[in-house]
């Protein structure tokens, strides 16, 4: 038995925590789509770890290229130094992204990801002479990480209110999110592009001289699957566009495949100015994130002077050579084994089990895009979350891993998947949607 008798060190401070170390379910090991919990069973992994694990678990040749790096260079900086792993990986990356955003900075996550993308944007309009353009706007609902300029922007209250000092001069659009309009959509819902207004809206508040970027997450993942109206993305690009405005991508999720092409950029065929990355950089075999820049924002800032230090930034491990080492064999893989193709070739198929909720017992909206599925549960009264909860406990314990997001059911498989694990997880949701008050 693999369950540490002793849960009381560790910490991590999110609301089911005590639920959990009442009733610890531990993973202990995986392979392809599939986890096996301390007790033995066979879980299937409807959620890919954590919108993560975008190639399937433990994928030998990614273990290989870690073990390998491991025994051979196991730290190098990149600071004043450098090693040959990291250059590679940037190459790789950057010929996945939009054409024009060929810079790569390598992060540790998502969270560092938004904040360095960030303080480029900052950096930025400051070294072309556009010191005033400091206000960031960000939106509603939206999660961007859990550094302070990613609660700055991101978009839920609760994870900004402990604090008195945040990010000066932020403002959130209106989320793009309307049920009233767009329940139950197959992919993009049809209404609300109109919403990327809201950004006309702002500039005529406070300037467009003194707005620096808009980040927005092309589909938002972590608060309940929210995924833009057919237009709405162009638009705001459009608006970014007139008024010299930078647009960030928030793609931790949507990147590598999980919308059916290398990113949501590539997807909704709009190009923003940097893209912020982690998750299935390296299949979340270890650590790593990325943001892409645009050439032309990268030259600015580095041909900014010799006074002109606007930008002093870089982790000890960024480029690590085990996380560049995953990266590269990762997004061969991707490449190698035609990951994103598959996931369009998927797409009709998961959106018609994502749809076959519909009408089933408390499921009051069905959305997806790519691999992504979102189930909406209406809450029970006075207990909110608690329905979805029991969903999520019921289907670890009989094989499904899912994961919530308040009374939403949030599904983003491995890419790897076939028809018969589709039928698989939705007919065990039917079954347990039928049986769960
Ligand atoms: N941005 C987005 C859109 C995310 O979904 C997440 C994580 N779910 C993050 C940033 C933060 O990433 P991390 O947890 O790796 O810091």
């Amino acid at each position: 038995n693999d369950t540490p008798n002793d849960l009381a060190a560790f910490w991590m401070p999110f609301t089911d925590n005590a639920y959990f170390k009442a009733h610890p379910r531990m993973l202990v090991a995986a392979e392809g789509m599939h986890y096996t919990a301390a007790d033995g069973h066979s879980v299937l992994d409807a959620t890919g770890g954590l919108w993560c694990v975008n190639a399937g678990h433990c994928r030998p040749q990614i273990v290989e290229a870690i073990r390998q790096t491991a025994g051979r260079v196991d730290f190098a900086p990149t600071f004043q130094l450098g090693h040959p792993l990291a250059f590679e990986a940037a190459s790789r990356l950057a010929m996945l992204m939009p054409q024009g955003l060929d810079k790569i900075f390598f992060t540790n996550s998502g969270s560092e990801s938004v904040d360095t993308a960030l303080k480029i944007a900052l950096a930025y309009q400051k070294a072309r002479g556009q010191a005033g353009r400091t206000r960031l706007i960000g939106r509603e609902r939206a999660y961007h990480g859990v550094n302070f300029g990613g609660i700055s922007v991101g978009g839920i209250v609760g994870n900004r209110r402990p604090y008195a000092t945040l990010l000066p001069g932020v403002d959130h659009l209106r989320h793009t999110h309307d049920p009233a309009r767009n329940a139950f959509s197959r992919g993009l819902p049809q209404h609300g592009a109109e919403l990327a207004d809201d950004l006309e809206r702002l500039v005529a508040l406070h300037g467009a001289e003194t707005i620096a970027a808009v980040i927005v997450e092309p589909v938002a993942g972590s608060t309940g699957v929210l995924i833009p109206p057919v237009g709405y993305l162009q638009r705001l690009r459009e608006i970014c566009t007139k008024h010299d405005i930078l647009l960030i991508f928030d793609e931790v999720i949507t990147a590598f495949g999980r919308v059916g092409k290398a990113t949501a950029a590539e997807r909704f065929g709009v190009t923003p100015d940097l893209i912020t990355m982690a998750k299935g950089l390296t299949n979340a075999a270890v650590p790593m994130g990325a943001v892409a820049v645009s050439r032309h924002v990268h030259d600015t800032i580095e041909g900014s002077g010799p006074d002109g230090i606007h930008l002093f930034h870089g982790y000890t491990y960024s480029g690590h050579p085990l996380a560049s080492a995953a990266a590269i064999a990762t997004l061969d893989l991707y490449v190698t084994e035609g990951l994103f193709e598959k996931a369009i070739e998927l797409e009709d198929y998961w959106a018609d089990a994502v749809h076959s909720l519909k009408g089933a017992r408390h499921v009051i909206d069905c959305r997806n895009i790519g691999l992504i599925g979102g189930i909406e549960l209406e809450p029970r009264p006075g207990a909110p979350t608690m329905r979805a909860m029991d969903v999520f406990r019921r289907a670890f314990d009989e094989g499904l891993l899912i994961r919530t997001t308040g009374d939403i059911i949030a599904l983003s498989p491995p890419l790897i998947l076939e028809k018969s694990h589709i039928d698989r997880i939705f007919g065990k949701l039917a079954e347990i949607l039928a049986a769960v008050d």
